[in-house]
């Protein structure tokens, strides 16, 4: 069985002492209430992965991710932050390929492939994003579209390699806009995905990527979109903010 996981991504908010009640009330409400064994990250702007890490200690079912990476090591890259920092600071996962960063800052297949190779050689686990528009799906080529996004960024991988990463399709029409794909809308593109991974991989390998929905999630939905069988948890924007709304959407994993 794969693991569930619930990935809340904060983006860009929070001053640092929000962070901090933040994950201390999620902290609390999880080991209070959530039953069942899905695991939780806190994907927090990058100056609070140390005070939110070390406020985690040693949680076992909590941990960290950064929201993005440089594709480059080390060098003049003023303001970048690179994958071996990220590792030197024992961060477990970075979000890559994010719709906000293919959108906003043009991050492209290639270069969100170099992110992934970097990723990985630091020993780092992507949280690899595609999605499609809202046009595309109106076009009805969105099961294209989210196929070469995955080909684009994933498939040089090895199998052993690709183990490592976790999927998050987000429609980008259901990011931050209230607007969630239905829970068969999601489902039909989770099985397209892993289906598109087993034509590469065989089937064992696509059976064990963790692939997550993302695109407004929240208490009165996560349940039945995570109960779908190829949606193994979420990527979470806007109820991630907020302890209780976070810790019901945990619950619904
Ligand atoms: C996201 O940004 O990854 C996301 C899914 O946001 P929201 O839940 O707010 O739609």
């Amino acid at each position: 069985m794969r693991q569930k996981i619930v990935a809340g991504n904060w983006k860009m908010n929070k001053t640092l002492e929000e962070a901090n009640i933040l994950a201390s009330e999620v902290t609390g409400m999880v080991a209070d209430e959530v039953k069942g064994d899905a695991k939780v990250i806190f994907c927090v702007p990058f100056p609070y992965l140390l005070p939110i890490k070390n406020q985690l200690g040693n949680n076992a079912r909590i941990s960290v991710g950064a929201q993005n990476c440089s594709e480059h090591e080390s060098g003049a890259y003023t303001g970048e932050v690179s994958a071996p920092m990220l590792k030197s600071m024992g961060i477990p996962y970075v979000i890559l390929g994010h719709s906000e960063r293919r959108q906003y800052f043009g991050e492209d297949g290639k270069l969100l492939a170099k992110k992934v190779d970097v990723a990985l050689k630091h020993g780092l686990s992507p949280i690899f994003c595609c999605g499609e528009p809202l046009e595309v799906r109106e076009a009805n080529t969105h099961e294209a579209l989210v196929k070469k996004q995955v080909e684009e960024g994933l498939f040089h991988l090895n199998a052993d390699a690709l183990k490592k990463v976790v999927i998050a399709y987000e429609p980008v029409w259901a990011i931050g806009t209230g607007k969630t794909a239905s829970a068969q809308q999601a489902q039909d593109m989770h099985a397209v995905i892993r289906t598109h991974l087993a034509s590469k991989y065989g089937q064992a390998v696509a059976d064990t990527i963790i692939i997550l929905y993302g695109g407004s999630v929240n208490a009165a939905n996560a349940k039945e979109l995570f109960s779908c069988p190829d949606v193994d948890g979420g990527l979470v924007g806007g109820a991630s903010l907020k302890s209780r709304d976070f810790t019901e959407v945990i619950k619904g994993a």
